[in-house]
């Protein structure tokens, strides 16, 4: 036996031990079993048996999103699968996810792996481990001090996927539909719909040049930041047709019209804004390329009790609390949340939590995101108030202030639990919490003071 199977065997104990006791303690699955893994065996991955299927779900937004839609359909049509859900989109999450399904003997019985991949992660995880179908939902410049740019993304993920893996990719978005070209290849997209009329001024577009002749490009419609449908004058460059396409949406009856390889098929509205609506066009295309009808997808997504999308509303009193998932750093989707509060028309504050909690180790952020993320649509009359919480709340409060809104709706919170007594209650019907995945627990205490003080001045 070669010194490495030695190392891999070993590495493979102590993770399975590590699951068990995981597992015994009634902990929730985590990436904890494949860091064990990987501090003994680097290269553990790349030992490990690979799922007779293995896909992989990348991007900048909502890989989580499609990977949880797409387990919800396999689980509701009895198929045996695996996923990473709650554990990150690491390597050590995809190794716990495998382990799960792998026996003592280091057999694997898993016929089919669904996983979130972070798409910086790439260098890492595709040399050793190569998808069959790789799905991605979109590209946007994101947490700079992390991702670089998107040119870099780009970049890393056409080096280190095969060229035997067969790509899933948003069409309504030119730089992820050019990845991989030669590639085997399928495209989801939709029709211009009548909410893409009204013009969404945002502040950055990560491509509005021909990368082949350096021609501008012209843009048949815009739906935002760079995702619509264009061309380029001069070459034969722009979006591609696509296999999977919405044609209409009816908000009144929550459905949506898709045309797909098969026939028109109509599916259930889950999420609230377009984006949401990507992430959903994105797992049917993957459910169906995995081979699941139309019938047994729309049956399943149907009787999802949570719909997707990062908002969570709770009542207190008269006033409505609503958790929103709003990753920092991230301008693009935060311009998307603020877009989506301003057309809801209900008058309300939002508390801005979304700051990077490892600022309060390290002062690393790097703040130039607000100033790409659109503020100016809070900038919007039933926006009675803006609070910031946080170490970074002056750096929100300049921002806020630039976009235009009032000074004197604009409060800060250095200590983030003082936000509870800066909201003015009594002015607004709905107040956002708009939190990341590291202030979440933070988030959540504030959520509850704050019903406490809502129902506490209601008696
Ligand atoms: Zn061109």
């Amino acid at each position: 036996m070669k010194i490495t199977d030695i190392r891999f065997c070993g590495a493979g104990v102590l993770a399975k031990n590590a699951m068990n006791i995981q597992k015994l303690l009634g902990k929730k699955k985590s990436g904890i079993p494949g860091r064990t893994a990987g501090q003994f065996c680097p290269d553990f991955l790349s030992h490990m048996e690979k799922p007779e299927t293995l896909v992989y779900v990348t991007g900048t937004n909502g890989k989580e999103e499609v990977v949880e839609l797409t387990a919800k359909v396999l689980k509701d049509n009895n198929y045996e699968f695996t996923d990473n859900i709650g554990m990150g989109g690491d390597g050590d999450s995809i190794i716990s996810a495998l382990l799960g399904k792998t026996g003592i003997s280091g057999k694997s019985n898993c016929k089919l792996a669904v996983l979130a991949v972070d798409e910086r992660y790439a260098p890492l995880i595709y040399p050793q481990m190569q998808p069959d179908i790789c799905v991605c939902t979109n590209l946007f410049r994101n947490a700079p001090d992390w991702n670089v740019s998107v040119d870099f993304i780009t970049d890393i993920l056409n080096t280190n996927i095969s060229n035997h893996t067969k790509m899933i990719l948003n069409g309504d978005d030119l730089i992820t539909s050019h990845l991989k070209p030669e590639n085997e290849r399928i495209y989801f997209g939709m029709e211009k719909l009548p909410e893409d009329s009204g013009l969404r001024p945002n502040i950055i577009q990560d491509i509005s040049v021909c990368p082949k002749c350096d021609t501008k490009l012209e843009y048949d419609f815009v739906r935002y930041n760079h995702l619509g449908r264009a061309h380029c004058p001069k070459c034969e460059y722009g979006s591609p047709e696509a296999d999977y396409d919405v044609l209409s949406v009816d908000r009144e009856q929550n459905c949506f019209t898709m045309r797909t390889p098969e026939g028109r098929n109509v599916y259930p509205l889950l999420g609230k804004n377009t984006a949401d609506l990507y992430h959903e066009v994105a797992a049917i295309t993957l459910l169906h390329q995995l081979g699941l009808t139309a019938e047994q997808i729309s049956k399943s997504l149907a009787s999802m009790e949570n719909k997707i999308s990062g908002y969570k509303t709770e009542k207190a009193g008269n006033k409505e609390v609503v958790m929103c998932l709003t990753k920092g750093k991230n301008p693009v989707e935060n311009s998307r949340i603020f877009e989506f509060i301003a057309g809801q028309g209900t008058d309300c504050a939002v508390v801005l939590l979304n700051y990077d909690y490892q600022d309060d180790l390290h002062f690393s952020e790097n703040m130039a995101w607000l100033y790409e993320a659109d503020y100016e649509f809070l900038n919007n009359a039933c926006v009675r108030q803006v609070v910031a919480g946080g170490k970074r709340c002056y750096d929100y409060q300049v921002r806020a202030l630039l976009a235009g809104i009032p000074e004197s709706q604009v409060e800060c919170a250095l200590n983030v639990e003082d936000v509870v007594k800066l909201v003015n209650i009594s002015e607004v019907d709905r107040i956002y919490l708009l939190y990341s995945e590291g202030t979440r627990p933070k988030t959540a205490e504030i959520k509850e003071h704050l019903m406490k003080r809502i129902e506490k001045e209601a008696d």
